[in-house]
């Protein structure tokens, strides 16, 4: 099966162009191309051009790595931070369970968690930033059973919705499109849209992959359960091909 790995862009009124997550880029096979990071790619194989990076991809829409003010991070899994050397004046944006979970892992450690620390920037500590998560807020009824998220604005436009059991403090975004509708980017809390729409449980193998299955699937049955309630609510799992293909069209961009 084939998986892109997604970034989403974001164009806010105030806060300018921000991403969710950057997908792979080329520092991956750098990253990997000795024991015992190669194992990475011998486990998954990543097929990256140049051009498919989402610094080329932004370029391809006219904007420029140094616009980028702001990547809010999944989580720290290579397939979602792998581009972000290339944005030198982003800030980064992340849940603090997700980095503490990675932040002192090294080799083959490090690996297990699928957490690659040469593609963090080396100024990773400076400009890293956690989400408050002191006060949440409730979140537009809409995303039910999603109850509470964290308004990472304070503009009701994102929230962080935290999505247990894939990996420690994976965080989902739910954002307010101009048109009022709401799209929600679970990351990989599901892999496949079939997932959600069919109650499919992950496989075992893939379970070694998790920090908690049981949280996984309870956080999975959510989301099936809020595509059933709220069809409205555009879906967006990071690895979903069919997805990608719905949405390419939609005023907003999606690399692979
Ligand atoms: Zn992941």
């Amino acid at each position: 099966m084939r998986f892109p790995a997604t970034f989403a862009v974001i164009r806010h009124p105030d806060h300018g162009v921000i991403l969710y997550d950057t997908g792979y880029s080329t520092h991956f096979l750098k990253a990997t191309s000795k024991l015992p990071e190669r194992l990475y790619r011998w486990v998954t194989p990543v097929s990256i051009p140049e051009d498919q990076t989402a610094a080329a991809q932004l370029r391809s829409l006219g904007i420029e790595p140094e616009e980028v003010a702001m990547i809010i991070l999944s989580h720290f899994h290579a397939d979602h931070v792998g581009g972000l050397v290339d944005f030198p004046t982003a800030r980064f944006l992340f849940l603090e369970d997700a980095w503490n979970a990675v932040r002192n892992l090294r080799g083959i450690a490090a690996l297990r968690k699928g957490f690659l620390p040469a593609l963090l920037p080396d100024d990773f500590a400076k400009r890293g930033q956690i989400v408050s998560t002191n006060r949440p807020v409730r979140l537009p009824s809409v995303l039910d059973p999603f109850a509470h998220g964290h308004d990472i604005f304070g503009d009701e436009t994102l929230y962080a919705v935290e999505l247990d059991g894939h990996a420690f403090g994976q965080m989902g975004l739910a954002l307010r499109r101009p048109s009022g509708a709401y799209w929600f980017l679970v990351a990989d809390a599901c892999w496949t849209s079939r997932c959600y729409q069919e109650r499919i449980a992950p496989h075992p193998v893939t379970r070694i992959l998790f920090n908690n299955t049981r949280e996984y699937k309870a956080t999975l049955a959510r989301i099936a359960d809020l595509a059933e309630r709220n069809p409205e609510v555009q879906i967006i799992p990071a690895h979903c091909e069919e997805t990608l293909n719905d949405l390419s069209g939609a005023s907003a961009s999606f690399g692979s």
